[in-house]
């Protein structure tokens, strides 16, 4: 396949023969090498692979333990007597009731796996308390939520026995989307605080966002990560409350590009879809899987349909089965998303070097620069840092007059005279 390039298209030749002389001119500056990763990290970095392994079990057995040992079921029974047998009202407390005991129960790995760990590699820097107010906000939400949406499936089960799979995924996507929205306008304030942007970063995000046609785009400062939130007009870009101390301008900038790709580019109604195409299979599969498991083990699960509220665990292991099932295929989706915010980043800024260097910085006791096979495939939102940094260093369209991929979303400057 190399051949051909060689062979048919001597013109190609040209660009990178033109780069060459302009790199030798010391137009282009010099490249940023990929630091080699430490005993420790490569140490860490198995240990984080373990951690993986025992969630990811752990989001099996739970479901899995309520189910086979009727205990949910008996909790389910209880919560209808409670209200008086009515059904909405069953499904609506157990399924706040089964989120607060997951939750009980996740509590000592998720303090080892998401504080602890992170506390001792200095990632985070919040007291245990209020990294505990945090869970306890987050189990509310979603014993909120519960109570409010949950009744959807149960009653299509009952209206359409056959279809109602695919009436459930249509009537959460409008749910999933409100969730998408009032998750960071109204819960992550909870917890975090936001204030707008200011001085030169507030006027470099804004003149970015201008050659994208966003020239009132929202930019928020708060957290420890950057990244787009919300969907269509209550869309924002948050930037790390620390980026002002962490980076550089040049990097600073490059960092708002890389964000306003998912921003112009809508990346987040991209994951409402994934979401939604993937609720229609779970549901699916609760149907087809769900019905095979009742009729085998009805007498130990202490229910025999699937509209039976009890059945809220088989929902739960079906939904977890599946997401383990496609997990590789939705990460390789999500580090091209993120490959693709890089070349915009770049294209918009040209920031190459700050960009690579700000890559090689991220190199450490706690990120690889080159993970193995298992991080890259069960693990990895965003391509390595040493993808990411040989991509910085080599991605340069404009100073050969190549075309550039993300011409038409932004005015970008080494589009500016075509
Ligand atoms: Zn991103």
């Amino acid at each position: 396949m190399r051949l051909t390039f060689a062979g048919r298209r001597p013109g190609r030749w040209l660009a990178p023969m033109l780069w060459l002389a302009l790199w030798a001119a010391g137009a282009v500056a010099a490249e940023v090498s990929v630091p080699i990763d430490s005993a420790k990290a490569i140490a860490l970095g198995h240990e984080m692979n373990l951690y993986w392994v025992v969630e990811k079990s752990l989001a099996l057995l739970i479901p899995a333990a309520f189910l086979f040992s009727g205990i949910g079921a008996r909790i389910s029974h209880a919560c209808g007597h409670l209200v008086g047998g009515r059904r909405y009202a069953t499904v609506a407390l157990f399924g706040g009731v089964y989120a607060l005991l997951n939750a009980l129960l996740s509590l000592p790995f998720n303090y080892l796996r998401h504080y602890r760990l992170p506390f001792s590699l200095g990632l985070v820097h919040e007291g245990p308390g209020q990294w505990l107010l945090g869970q306890g906000v987050t189990v509310v939400a979603v014993m909120i939520t519960a109570a409010l949406f949950l009744w959807i499936p149960y009653a299509l089960i009952r209206r359409s026995p056959r279809w109602w799979w695919a009436w459930a995924a249509a009537a959460l996507v409008p749910v999933v989307l409100f969730i998408l929205v009032i998750k960071p306008l109204w819960v992550d304030p909870l917890t975090t605080v936001y204030r707008p942007a200011s001085g030169a970063m507030a006027l470099q995000a804004k003149a970015l966002a201008a050659r994208c046609g966003i020239p009132n785009v929202t930019v928020l400062v708060g957290g420890d990560d950057s990244t787009v939130a919300g969907l269509g007009p209550t869309n924002r870009v948050v930037l790390d409350q620390d980026l002002a101390k962490q980076e550089s301008m040049a990097q600073i900038r490059f960092t708002i590009g890389h964000e306003l790709k998912h921003y112009v580019l809508g990346d987040n109604w991209k994951a409402l879809l994934i979401i939604s195409v993937l609720l229609a299979i779970g549901f699916w599969l609760m149907q087809r899987l769900g019905q095979l498991a009742l009729a085998r083990w009805h007498a130990r699960f202490g229910f025999d349909r699937v509209d039976d509220p009890a059945s809220l665990p088989l929902l739960v292991l079906c939904m977890t089965v599946l997401w383990l099932a496609v997990t590789p295929l939705f990460l390789a989706l999500d580090r091209h998303i993120e490959r693709e915010a890089d070349r915009f980043g770049l294209e918009l800024t040209h920031e190459n070097t700050a960009a690579a260097q700000l890559f090689a910085g991220w190199v450490g006791d706690a990120e690889l620069a080159e993970p193995g096979r298992f991080e890259r495939i069960f693990r990895d939102t965003h391509p390595s840092l040493g993808e990411r940094i040989r991509m910085a260093n080599s991605y340069h369209p404009w100073l050969t007059g190549e075309p550039l991929r993300y011409a038409d979303a932004c005015a970008m400057p080494g589009a500016d005279s075509r």
